[in-house]
């Protein structure tokens, strides 16, 4: 075997994040809220890791997937739809896949959806049939196309969109979505939806045969930690004993609750964690079922 055909043992794990764009920011501020800091290239396209062996490659979003699957990075966070679109492409080539979806992240949402001028009267998504759609993500409205039985025809574009169908290069168009500001600006309004997107975590389908498997399983373990205390809140109160059992009703999210007896008295004080979002409506609830002295902390961290 010639040396280089032996795979390089690795001893570092490399994440392509994107350089800038929407998800660059809060893409770096997860992954540091994980314990990760970086010292920056002067050219500021790598972050080398600091606190941990894991360091970042700031790229374009639409690379990351290549990133991963020809080796260059380990892992990379990147919206939904670029790794669908680009796991499709590969696919229709006949690549075999590489990468996945390791994490859903909670940030960056929107949806690719079909969206038609206003004056349009649209009934189903039948009505497609024999119009132009212009994309960016020919590879996942062709797939949705096919599903739903629909031949019309794909009109890729790589950026864009919303003016295609006032210059009249297309009937209709398939595009990211989140507030619908840009349709309306443009006269359009949005259909069906094709993908719910967000920014994901996308790793190989192969484990890691070295080192990096460690530190893969230790990064997971952070953020399913971060991820998982979003919306929680350590909740505090005092009620009657005999007004516990009610106000456990109303705390259907509460995990593991402490109720500590208030001395010489038939009062308890509760202390839970509670992962769902702690509203002044819920907090109002609890107050008419008894609860008293409510107090609502913040989870800075947790190992469970
Ligand atoms: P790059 O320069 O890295 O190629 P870009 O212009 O392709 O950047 P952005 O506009 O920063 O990319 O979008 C990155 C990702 O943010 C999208 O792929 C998508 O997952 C997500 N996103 C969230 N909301 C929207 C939106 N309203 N429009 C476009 N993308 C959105
Ligand atoms: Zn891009």
């Amino acid at each position: 075997m010639s040396p280089s055909a032996v795979p390089a043992v690795r001893d570092r794990l490399r994440i392509a994040i994107q350089k800038s764009g929407r998800l660059g920011e809060p893409a770096r501020a997860l992954l540091a809220s994980c314990g990760l800091a970086w010292r920056e290239s002067r050219d500021r396209l790598f972050c080398y890791g600091e606190t941990l062996p894991i360091d970042l490659l700031l790229v374009r979003d639409d690379d990351i997937p290549g990133l991963i699957a020809d080796g260059t990075c380990d892992l990379g966070i990147v919206g939904r739809n670029v790794l669908l679109e680009q796991a499709g492409e590969r696919a229709r080539t006949g690549a075999a896949a590489t990468y996945r979806e390791w994490r859903a992240l909670g940030f960056g949402g929107c949806r690719l959806a079909i969206a038609v001028p206003d004056e349009w009267r649209w009934d189903a998504a039948g009505d497609l049939a024999g119009k132009r759609i212009a994309t960016s993500y020919p590879a996942l409205l062709s797939q949705w196309l096919a599903a739903q039985g629909i031949d019309a025809e794909v009109v890729t574009l790589s950026g864009s969109v919303e003016i295609a169908p006032r210059l009249g290069k297309a009937d209709a168009i398939c595009d990211l979505v989140s507030s619908g500001a840009t349709l309306a600006a443009n006269h359009l309004k949005a259909t069906e939806t094709l993908l719910q997107s967000e920014a994901v975590l996308a790793g190989p389908i192969a484990p890691f045969g070295d080192v990096r498997a460690e530190l893969a399983a230790l990064l997971l373990r952070r953020l399913d930690a971060v991820l998982g205390l979003k919306d929680s809140k350590l909740l505090m109160f005092q009620a009657d004993s005999i007004d516990v059992p009610a106000l456990m009703q109303l705390l259907p999210d509460a995990e593991r609750p402490t109720v500590l007896r208030v001395d010489g008295s038939d009062r308890v004080a509760l202390q839970a964690l509670c992962r769902g979002a702690m509203t002044w409506q819920r907090l109002e609830d609890l107050k008419r079922a008894g609860a008293d002295a409510l107090l609502v902390l913040p989870v800075e961290r947790m190992l469970a």
